[in-house]
């Protein structure tokens, strides 16, 4: 049996590099509360972001639900089912109601086609997610959002190092969020970042992931904690430096699942930047397993695949809708697409320092599994 290939990898910096700044802590005796890491990692994620406004935190939910607060919502928010738990926990913690809108079958993100049916009297925002990279119709949601006045916050947890037309992502909407966790892309151990145009946010923002203390002797706004710290910010320095590396790294290996994969009846993969003014970051490697084509449902594979010590994620399953938490709220058969791609979705192992010869033993084993399960 070979080595177990797991679906993701956290990115690395060199040791010594982040050990120097490790350094730099020691010496300052400055552990958090916007010290010089956390002042150069802002400063430098907002140079890498085409010089947007950006806020740092502590983790990517931390910055979703400072995003919901900074822009007082009420009522309910339009968003997909098609997420991470995170999305939909943003919007119910802050008090709302989270309304769900189906996906697209072509890129997996909200269909912006049926978000005007659901808007009411109450609903407040348009809370959209770059689901797995993929950039959102952000033309037609913004069209939305302006003709009805409701806000546009951004899940682009997954969409950092995206551009469109030669800009970040984060350039549309009132606010994005990243996630800079372990598992994702590029991370700062965990992190994440609040990226915005209007620089009058910046205050609100710093004060709502800070108390709301302003100075020493005033409080303006009732907040929690949501700070970065100096070794997050440290980490997430090192790391930024080789975001060029990582994502041309990340194209090749999806360019060679892709060839290798195409001729197999039943796999549907995705090509987002076939939009020629998007440049995607290639985080995520989903694949839909369509089990009457195919041959196997996408269960199956999966458990065959994990006997091959091959660990693939079903990312996402099951719908957040689906959740016990939400189910009694919803019912459960209004997002046919969701719902379908969500028992058909595998992504599987995707990460910077994943090699080429085991991109051919994943695949080599899909057919494997494939051919077997066929004759047997
Ligand atoms: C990872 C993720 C989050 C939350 O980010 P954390 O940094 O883990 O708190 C939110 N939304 C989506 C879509 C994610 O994948």
């Amino acid at each position: 049996m070979s080595e177990p290939i797991f679906v993701t990898k956290p990115l690395l910096p060199n040791k010594e590099k982040f050990l120097a700044y490790v350094d730099q802590i020691w010496q300052s005796q400055w552990l958090t509360n916007q010290g010089t890491m956390h002042q150069m990692f802002e400063k430098n994620i907002s140079r890498y972001l085409n010089g947007s406004q950006v806020t740092l935190t502590v983790n990517g939910h931390v910055a979703l639900e400072t995003a919901i607060r900074s822009m007082e919502l009420t009522g309910e928010v339009i968003t997909t089912p098609f997420s991470f738990a995170s999305t939909t926990h943003a919007i119910s913690i802050c008090g709302l109601k989270p309304v769900f809108c189906d996906i697209k079958p072509s890129d997996l993100t909200i269909d912006e086609d049926q978000i005007e049916e659901l808007i009411t009297e109450k609903t407040s925002a348009i809370l959209p997610v770059h689901v797995y990279g993929h950039c959102c119709n952000v033309e037609k949601i913004q069209e939305i959002a302006d003709r009805h006045h409701l806000k546009v916050i951004y899940d682009a947890a997954h969409a950092f190092g995206v551009t469109k037309e030669g800009t970040t992502v984060a350039a549309w909407g009132d606010v994005s969020i990243f996630s800079f966790h372990a598992t994702k892309l590029f991370n700062s151990i965990e992190g994440g970042a609040l990226v915005y145009k209007n620089p009058a946010l910046k205050e609100r923002l710093d004060l709502l992931k800070n108390f709301g203390i302003s100075d020493e002797e005033h409080v303006k706004l009732v907040a929690g904690n949501g700070k970065m710290n100096e070794f997050q910010a440290a980490m997430g320095l090192c790391n930024l430096e080789l975001m060029d590396d990582v994502i041309s790294k990340r194209r090749e290996l999806t360019l060679q699942y892709r060839s290798e994969l195409n001729d197999i009846k039943g796999l549907c993969l995705f090509q987002p930047e076939e939009n020629i003014k998007m440049h995607y970051n290639y985080a995520y490697f989903p694949i839909l397993v369509d089990e009457k084509k195919f041959g196997m449902s996408r269960d199956a594979l999966y458990e065959a695949l994990k006997q091959e010590n091959i660990f693939t994620r079903k990312y996402f399953y099951p719908l957040i809708p689906r959740y016990e938490c939400y189910q009694k709220d919803y019912a459960a058969d209004s997002y046919p697409v969701a719902e379908r791609v969500s028992k058909q979705v595998l992504t599987l192992p995707l990460y910077f320092d994943l090699k080429p010869e085991q991109i051919s033993f994943i695949t080599n084993t899909i057919r494997k599994i494939q051919g077997a399960f066929l004759h047997a």
